[in-house]
């Protein structure tokens, strides 16, 4: 059954549950919002899909529709028998997503609507950690969403931008209102769509230093490189940039040229 607002009220109800914003619990309560998710990840029965956090089994259950096969990772053990009447035919993990997610090593998409206070973290980890995910169809919060896919030049533009431009393609989607959740969170909310791409066998040099340089984001590179780089001034001209260059005026193959330079 889709999950609309006063499904999603009973079942909280039903098992006696209110919702924990520690963990970020605002549910999706809108069955044309999740078709359009799900179209999105444009999964089908050949495909295998993580969620991470699976609340009230709402987009769960649309991807188990799929004929996908479906892990789906929540932390709240108090929701185990809502995601058993809900998310049948998914397999569920009561485990914390910000610890390693286990999954073998054919091509996985992610498909999630992320818990706000560890949504940033998940995407970043899963980037750099878990080559087999190829895809990745995420909601955060409007703000994220704007530094995950920022450039240079923008105000928000930092380190998981250079992280994310490092592993993938990524676009927003499209926006989404605060009022098709329950309850209603105090943010905006949007879509974010990341294609991974082969990355340069240097990008974890490049992250390194694009760590150090956003660090003292408001300091020239020769300075706030020089924790890390024996000799940041000569790195910056091997790399073809001036040494009064700060941080954010390098493009993230920027940060793989200066890695280069480094090497
Ligand atoms: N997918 C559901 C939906 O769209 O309605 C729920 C999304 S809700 C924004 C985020 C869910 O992530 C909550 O159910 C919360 O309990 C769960 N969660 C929070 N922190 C988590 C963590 N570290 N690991 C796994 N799940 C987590």
């Amino acid at each position: 059954m889709t999950q609309g607002r006063s499904r999603i009220r009973d079942l909280l109800a039903a098992y006696d549950l209110n919702p924990d914003q520690r963990l970020g619990q605002n549910f999706l309560a809108d069955p044309q919002l999740i078709d359009r998710i799900v179209r999105l990840a444009g999964v089908g029965p050949e495909d295998q899909v993580v969620e991470v956090g699976a609340g009230t089994g709402a987009l769960t259950a649309a991807l188990v529709e799929t004929g996908a096969r479906v892990v789906a990772y929540e932390i709240d053990e108090r929701l185990r028998p809502v995601l058993a009447e809900t998310a049948i035919g998914a397999e569920v993990r009561f485990e914390d997503a910000t610890r390693p997610l286990v999954l073998d090593d054919d091509p996985w998409v992610m498909v999630a609507n992320l818990p706000y206070n560890v949504g940033t973290g998940i995407v970043l980890d899963v980037l750099q950690t878990l080559p087999q995910v190829t895809r990745m169809v995420v909601m955060v919060q409007q703000e994220v969403a704007d530094r995950l896919v920022a450039g240079p030049g923008s105000r928000v533009y930092g380190v998981p931008s250079v992280i994310v431009a490092l592993h993938g393609t990524a676009h927003r989607a499209f926006g989404v209102a605060r009022d098709v959740f329950v309850p209603k969170p105090d943010v905006e909310s949007a879509v974010v769509v990341i294609d991974r791409i082969d990355p340069d066998p240097l990008a974890s040099e490049a992250v390194t230093l694009a760590r150090a340089a956003f660090g003292q984001r408001r300091k020239m590179l020769r300075r706030s490189l020089a924790g890390i780089l024996d000799d940041p001034q000569a790195v910056l001209k091997a790399a073809g940039y001036s040494d009064t260059a700060r941080a954010e005026e390098l493009a993230p193959e920027g940060f793989l040229a200066l890695a280069r330079a480094a090497s």
